[in-house]
């Protein structure tokens, strides 16, 4: 959602914090904006926002203000687990391993990058069916439960996974869960997350134009069949990018946007019109605790 904030534009450093999160606010043609993300499993609501700063004379300034979130209409399924997948799910070695997982990929969205790569809308990454929407909550016949927060798109191995918009490569690699997987960093807290590859096809630190194929599909990690799981964070909140999809989400003016908007689709139409690139050989197998950024916080 967007948090739009409509003061004297001497205003300065301001800082919100919703949901014991803090998130930076840009200036735009408006006033100040922050585009920040709602928890699939929030209840419906009116929630408090706070937000500092400092004006024109350098003093501190407090503003509080309310958000209202919605219900999001997310499904409930209950999946039912044979014996020999149960172990593959709920071993503890695996958890430890999935927590040094998401450590690392904490530390990635966790970066700031302040300008705005992508514009307009965020186009599907691969062809096939959605077979599991974002925000669906789960229970297991074995005991459990989980909210499956990302999109899930089946179709056979190998068809490419295109970046849903243009960005910046901050991992291509294999990892415990996710298998071979790549993140890319569209700026202001924006990522889109691609997982289960059979193969990858860029590096870190890549720039990459929307429609640019970043590797292949797979079911490499934990996953049952060929499929992408397709995730989106803003601000290391979890949000469905599907949404991004169909509706716009910019800081931009719109004069600005349509500018932006028009170089991102010609890249788009290159893209598309290029010839899949090889994949790559993946390094795997990386999750050592040395590797771990420490000062990352929070948990989603
Ligand atoms: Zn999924």
């Amino acid at each position: 959602m967007r948090v739009q904030l409509t003061a004297n534009n001497k205003l300065y450093d301001l800082e919100g914090e919703l949901w014991e999160q803090k998130f930076p606010f840009y200036k735009t043609a408006d006033g100040f904006t922050s585009l920040v993300g709602v928890r699939a499993s929030c209840p419906p609501g009116d929630y408090p926002v706070a937000v500092t700063g400092f004006d024109a004379y350098d003093q501190p300034v407090k503003l509080e203000g309310t958000v209202a979130v919605a219900d999001g209409g997310y499904i409930k399924e209950k999946i039912v687990i044979a014996a020999p997948d149960k172990k593959k799910i709920f071993d503890p070695a695996l958890e430890e391993k999935k927590m040094l997982e998401y450590r690392k990929v904490q530390g990635i969205i966790t970066r700031k990058s302040d300008e705005q790569l992508w514009a307009g809308t965020f186009t599907l990454p691969a062809e096939g069916r959605i077979t599991s929407p974002f925000g669906t909550y789960r229970t297991f016949s074995t005991g459990g439960e989980e909210r499956h927060l990302g999109v899930d798109i089946a179709n056979k191995e190998g068809t490419p996974v295109r970046a849903a918009n243009r960005g910046k490569v901050m991992l291509g690699e294999e990892l415990i869960v996710r298998g071979k997987a790549v993140i890319v960093d569209h700026g202001r807290g924006v990522f889109t997350i691609y997982n289960h590859l059979s193969g990858i096809a860029v590096e870190p630190g890549e720039r990459v134009e929307k429609g640019q194929v970043l590797g292949y599909m797979g079911s490499s990690g934990l996953a049952t069949g060929s499929h992408l799981h397709w995730e989106m964070r803003v601000f290391k909140w979890v949000v469905d990018p599907l949404q991004w999809t169909t509706a716009t989400f910019t800081y931009r003016s719109p004069e600005e946007e349509a500018a932006a908007e028009a170089e991102v689709e010609r890249g788009y139409e290159e893209a598309l019109a290029a010839a899949p690139p090889e994949a790559k050989e993946t390094a795997g197998g990386h999750l050592q605790p040395g590797e771990l950024i420490p000062d990352m916080e929070g948990t989603d």
